[in-house]
């Protein structure tokens, strides 16, 4: 079985996002459980939490379906000590803030190396910030996003991914998403169904399909191996929707969360029945 949905609003309250993603005919869906471009956040209150419970539950979408997206500032590979503190900290606080929900995956973007550090310094320093996250929470597994690779940030290579999994002590508790647009513009082809067979076969012996936890489908309004992060509609821009079919139709994508971030969500209703129309009869 595949579980499509998008990224949706919390706006108002956690609560909010299962209703909101019940309203377009989600299956699953990411949502950020504070305000993803602040530090500081307010504890969440026993009645939102029962609320978020009852609203999940109302939406018929499983917990293992959610994939929480943590707060853009966080960087877990800091290469200066005081802003690598703060950012554990605002790390393990996502990671308790999933647990109060029953949520049992949190997605984030590995780090960034701010030209300070080396490449493999700064993976390690990520791995270590797992494990510090890890120790000092329950059950939450910590999803790493591969990246554009815009900028300084790592993740954009399988091998990033990988190396930071070797990092990781407690292996039960971390694992991947891939983005498609990020994986794109990273450059792995996935415009074609042979490009499709290699990029995720690649994927499967640097990383392993065992470690995927999460998909974001994205279109890209970037070039192939840009390494710009610009997200576009399934149906538009220049990665095509044969990358879709094939994720649609295999079954290493299954019972997985498949988050939309698409840039319109006029049409995300649209773009989940797309995708569930790709399935082939077997
Ligand atoms: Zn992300
Ligand atoms: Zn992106």
């Amino acid at each position: 079985m595949k579980y499509v949905g998008a990224h949706t609003s919390a706006a108002g309250g956690v609560e909010n996002a299962p209703l909101r993603a019940m309203e377009i005919g989600a299956k699953a869906f990411a949502l950020f459980t504070k305000n993803q471009r602040q530090w500081a956040a307010k504890p969440l209150t026993e009645e939102g939490v029962a609320a978020f419970r009852t609203n999940l539950a109302k939406a018929g979408i499983a917990p293992k379906h959610v994939l929480p997206h943590d707060s853009y500032l966080i960087n877990l590979g800091h290469p200066e000590l005081e802003p690598l503190e703060k950012s554990r900290h605002a790390f393990l606080d996502e990671l308790r803030r999933c647990e109060q929900l029953g949520l049992p995956l949190l997605n984030f973007h590995p780090g960034s190396h701010l030209k300070k550090m080396h490449e493999a310094d700064c993976l390690k320093r990520v791995a270590e910030s797992i494990n510090w996250a890890l120790d000092q929470s329950e059950s939450v597994v910590a999803v790493i996003e591969n990246t554009s690779g815009q900028g300084s940030n790592l993740g954009f290579r399988f091998e990033h991914l990988a190396a930071i999994i070797d990092g990781v002590e407690d292996k039960s508790r971390v694992g991947v998403c891939l983005d498609t647009c990020h994986t794109f513009t990273a450059g792995y082809d996935l415009r074609s169904v042979a490009n499709c067979e290699e990029t995720f076969a690649e994927f499967d012996a640097v990383v392993g399909f065992n470690y995927l936890r999460g998909m974001h489908l994205n279109g890209s309004k970037a070039l192939f191996a840009s390494r710009v992060d610009r997200h576009h509609s399934l149906q538009q821009g220049e990665l095509g929707l044969e990358v879709f079919r094939y994720i649609m139709n295999n079954n290493f994508f299954d019972d997985i969360p498949m988050v939309l971030e698409t840039v319109d969500e006029t049409i995300w209703r649209d773009e989940i029945e797309l995708l569930y129309s790709l399935i082939e009869p077997e």
